[in-house]
């Protein structure tokens, strides 16, 4: 099977898409903004969606307020909604900043949501308003992915200012989990690396429980490290579809900016590594070494156990290109890759890492988990790495599913997988190499082969039959 045969048989519709709508990744993204609630100018069914999601997901109390269109509004347009949304935000709590993604809905009918903050503005200029800031999230194009892109542009083109120059370089992390966040974090400060991450949910997405009153995001980063974004040494990208407000901070305020790659693995993280040293004056001290030593060593001790095991990925495009060139790097071969993103950038990394490594996987840019499935069915695989959509296909192909990515529903502790960085990687190559140890060998530790057996038996009416079944042999 060519790279193309998934999509020739194409049939009309998408059957279990591998993304989510654009408002999903703008809510991502300012979960990772301290003090600010996230306004979704929509149906309720919109921020209703949205936080079952990544309620059951993180685990955690998630604030997504709706401006809650009816019929008549798509008719007569949203600007009351939207206006008495700003207000009741406003007096009821108040916070720093209010940010407002479009949907579907209000970018179909045309609502002016600048036009409408500008006249809640004028009508409210006694008031100590928060900050208001519009970002269109038309959820019929792109994904989460750019939903969260354009989320952070707006961020830095609403409050980057120059003033000082800083010695810090902006983390523009992308959709991570609080884990990675925590692991990116942890990378920065070993380096003495001063940074402004945007956005960082370490905190507002594994909290822990206290006796006090839940309040609005208390973690993330401030509107007043955003405003300094202007001023810092550089950014850095964790993900090459994510870069626009590091491109905006480039042109206007001459920032330098690196996008990517996802520092998944060795490569990619030594790639991060010297991103950071490309753009400030760090020294690699012998802990962030013995690190990257202890990732080898845990490959190697892996290797007897996942060499050469084929293995399906699908995700967020970085995530699917960074996993891809990590498995490959511990002599996995990538069978399937499949992002539900249709991008050009996915294709020229899947294009590099595939002439590196000599792997010729199935690529699925902008295919759903339909298109994978049958080209897992077609090419094999020995493990599914995904999140919680891939547990029937894996159940149907009686093949394990290393769950990490959005959303993981069906199990708990999504907040705290960690892949990224050196020690994420050793967690990652742990964990995998255990759901392989799992699935494929014996308590003994001796690998279990399937054999396929025929038998031979009669119906009811004489006729022989030949019935096929599976057993499991230890070799
Ligand atoms: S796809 Fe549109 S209607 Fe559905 S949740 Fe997203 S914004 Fe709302």
């Amino acid at each position: 099977m060519d790279n193309n045969n998934c999509h020739q048989d194409k049939k009309f519709a998408v059957v279990n898409p591998s993304k989510i709508c654009q408002p999903m990744g703008a809510v991502q993204a300012l979960l990772g903004v301290k003090d600010t609630m996230p306004l979704i100018h929509g149906s309720q069914g919109c921020s209703t969606y949205m936080r079952f999601q990544l309620t059951r997901h993180f685990r955690e109390p998630i604030e997504v307020a709706s401006t809650s269109l009816s019929e008549k509004t798509v008719i007569y347009g949203g600007e009351f909604n939207l206006m008495k949304a700003l207000k009741n935000i406003t007096e009821k709590q108040n916070p720093r900043m209010i940010a407002v993604a479009s949907s579907c809905l209000t970018e179909t009918i045309g609502d002016d949501m600048d036009g409408i903050i500008e006249k809640f503005k004028d009508a409210n200029l006694d008031k100590d308003l928060p900050i208001i800031i519009p970002v269109s999230t038309p959820s019929y194009t792109e994904s989460h992915v750019e939903g969260y892109n354009r989320t952070v542009k707006a961020l830095v083109e609403h409050l980057a200012t120059k003033t000082v120059p800083n010695d810090k370089i902006n983390i523009i992390t992308g959709n991570l989990c609080p884990a990675d966040v925590t692991q990116v974090k942890d990378i920065l400060k070993t380096l003495k690396c001063d940074s402004i991450i945007l956005t960082d949910t370490s905190e507002n997405l594994d909290g822990p429980l206290t006796e006090e009153t839940l309040s609005l995001y208390e973690g993330g980063t401030s509107v007043d490290e955003i405003e300094d974004t202007a001023n810092s040494l550089g950014t850095v990208a964790l993900s090459k579809h994510v870069n626009s407000a590091g491109t905006f901070l480039e042109k206007k305020f001459g920032v330098k900016s690196i996008a990517g790659p996802l520092p998944a693995g060795l490569e990619n993280t030594d790639e991060f590594i010297k991103s950071l040293c490309n753009l400030g004056d760090y020294e690699i001290p012998s802990s962030l070494e013995k690190d990257r030593g202890r990732l080898l060593d845990a490959m190697v001790d892996a290797h007897s156990y996942n060499y050469h095991r084929k293995v399906a990925i699908f995700g967020d495009p970085d995530f699917v290109s960074g996993m891809t060139r990590f498995t490959a790097e511990m002599g996995m071969i990538p069978s399937v890759v499949c992002t539900g993103t249709k991008s050009k950038i996915f294709n020229e990394d899947m294009s590099l890492i595939t002439q590196e490594k000599e792997i010729s996987p199935v690529i699925l840019a902008g295919g759903d988990l339909y298109d994978m499935h049958q080209a897992i069915k077609a090419k094999g695989a020995d493990i599914l790495i995904g999140n919680s959509y891939g547990a029937s296909i894996a159940q149907e192909e009686n093949i394990p599913l290393f769950r990490v990515g959005f959303p993981i529903f069906d199990r708990l502790g999504a907040q705290r997988i960690s892949i990224l960085g050196y020690r994420g990687g050793i967690e990652f190559v742990d964990r995998i190499t255990n759901t392989l140890l799992d699935f494929y060998y014996d308590e003994a530790g001796y690998e279990i082969i399937e054999e396929e057996k025929e038998e031979e038996t009669k119906d009811k009416v004489g006729n022989t039959l030949k019935i096929q079944y599976s057993t499991m042999e230890e070799i």
